[in-house]
């Protein structure tokens, strides 16, 4: 494939420094645009030396500061977000700013210098307790705390932008993503950063509810190879979702990992599974996850070094920092 040169918005953080690296490896020039609020200048820091990556500190909103370095750009990949439930609940003006104006903002920049793709990451979470599993992309959406509708509403203004402008534009639907670097900011979440860190710390796992509940745990590369799959296709104004191809329990994340386990109280509002019916994606674009579970954990496993800075969470701590998401969710459970 010709080189093309991309915009990644979010290119330090997790996702957004795993599709860095293989736009790279693809031999693409790359511009990133990150603000460091969550994403970090040190997952970069393995390509630093590559002349094709160019790494811009600035906030999606800065109109200004980010519309001049998308003159040119042929593929932009909008991955810049806040993410994590509590912290939505509590400072919801903050994940409206990032995660809706801020795709506003970037939309706008791409539309001006006429990008050929625009590949918005969107969430499973909009999906929230779903009816069906696997889930197909035609659920029904119901978002169940400001994270989750935040990203809905950057999903919706995209597919606006490719109905109205003509912009072709695909949004991807992650079903929890997981790999090395993945975020290890002080807020709670995310169970892999947890358990590694307690793993570290020769501390149970805080398993929540009696464990059997399942996620479709995605590798992160497989995440990358979607992106860049959507980005190199002609499809336009449809929504993929991405997923793993099966779904696993929590219990078999302790059996991969191996450690004593301590039980806490099951959490409002979440889904006792996350199942992406990933049919679509599959016919379209000719994309399928490469990384079985397995080797996945054991890849977080040669990595778990990462996780020594992490928090060490315990249940006292958790239920000291989820007191928001009992406190505001608890209703939803009941209606
Ligand atoms: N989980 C857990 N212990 C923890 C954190 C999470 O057992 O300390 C479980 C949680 O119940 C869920 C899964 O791990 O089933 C994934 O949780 P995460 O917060 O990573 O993602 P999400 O709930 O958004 O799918």
């Amino acid at each position: 494939m010709s080189q093309k040169h991309c915009v990644v918005t979010g290119g330090a953080g997790f996702i957004g420094s795993h599709l860095v690296e293989r736009l790279l490896a693809d031999g693409h020039r790359v511009t990133v645009i990150d603000n460091f609020s969550t994403g970090r200048p040190e997952n970069l820091e393995h390509l630093k030396g590559s002349k094709q990556l160019k790494l811009v500190q600035a906030d999606t909103n800065d109109r200004a500061a980010i519309a001049p370095l998308f003159k040119g750009a042929q593929w932009v990949f909008h991955i810049a977000a806040l993410a994590d439930i509590v912290p939505s609940i509590e400072r919801p003006d903050d994940y409206f700013r990032a995660n809706v104006s801020g795709t506003e903002s970037v939309l706008e920049a791409a539309r001006a210098a006429r990008v050929s793709r625009f590949v918005y990451a969107a969430s499973s979470s909009c999906y929230g307790i779903p009816d069906k599993f696997p889930t197909p992309e035609t659920a029904a959406i119901r978002p169940q705390y400001p994270y989750a509708l935040t990203k809905r509403l950057g999903e919706e203004l995209v597919l606006h932008w490719g109905q109205v402008y003509g912009m072709p534009v695909v949004s991807t639907r992650f079903f929890n993503v997981y790999g090395p670097r993945s975020r290890t900011s002080g807020t709670y979440g995310a169970v892999f950063g947890v358990f590694l860190a307690q793993k570290l710390a020769n501390k149970p796992y805080t398993v929540v509810g009696d464990g059997k509940q399942t996620r479709d745990f995605t590798f992160v590369s497989d995440v990358a190879d979607a992106l860049v799959s959507a980005a190199g296709s002609t499809v336009s104004g449809e929504v993929f979702n991405v997923g793993s191809g099966s779904t696993y329990s929590i219990n078999r994340l302790v059996e991969l990992l191996g450690g004593p386990v301590i039980h806490i109280p099951k959490r409002p509002g979440e889904p006792d599974c996350t199942f992406a019916d990933t049919a679509k994606i599959r016919k379209a674009l000719g994309w399928k996850p490469k990384v079985s579970f397995e080797d996945g954990v054991e890849k977080m496993l040669a990595n778990i070094d990462y996780w020594r800075k992490a928090p060490v969470w315990t249940p006292q701590s958790i239920e000291q920092a989820t007191k928001t998401w009992f406190e505001f969710l608890e209703p939803a459970k009941t209606a």
